[in-house]
């Protein structure tokens, strides 16, 4: 079976269909499901040993890297799990409160 998804922003319950399948794999880059995250986590550019076990071990894949190198953080899908900032071996990744984050800007 293929499903359509280009239009998944406007779906009603209609278009649902029961069990709440999941119509394809990776269709989360579609959607800010990061919106619901309550710490955020900071990088630190000059802590940073590029060892890439963030970029391992995050299970959103929001690491981001370029040049085999982390970069950034994809807060768009980042859920603010921690797992990255307790897999720093440099303490490069603080979690912070995303209320405090949004303050900031
Ligand atoms: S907090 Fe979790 S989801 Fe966000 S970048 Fe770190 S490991 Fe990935
Ligand atoms: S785990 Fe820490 S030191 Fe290693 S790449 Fe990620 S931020 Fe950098």
């Amino acid at each position: 079976m293929k499903w359509e998804c280009k239009d998944a922003l406007e779906w009603g319950w209609k278009k649902h269909p029961l069990g709440a399948i999941i119509p394809e794999g990776g269709n989360a880059r579609h959607f800010n499901t990061g919106s619901w995250r309550s710490l955020r986590p900071v990088l630190d550019k000059e802590k940073c040993s590029q060892c890439l076990l963030c970029f391992i071990y995050c299970p959103d894949s929001s690491i981001i890297t370029r040049d085999e190198k982390v970069v950034d953080i994809d807060y768009e899908h980042c859920k603010g799990c921690g797992i990255c900032a307790e897999t720093c071996p440099r303490n490069a990744i603080e979690m912070i409160l995303e209320s405090q984050a949004q303050k900031a800007k």
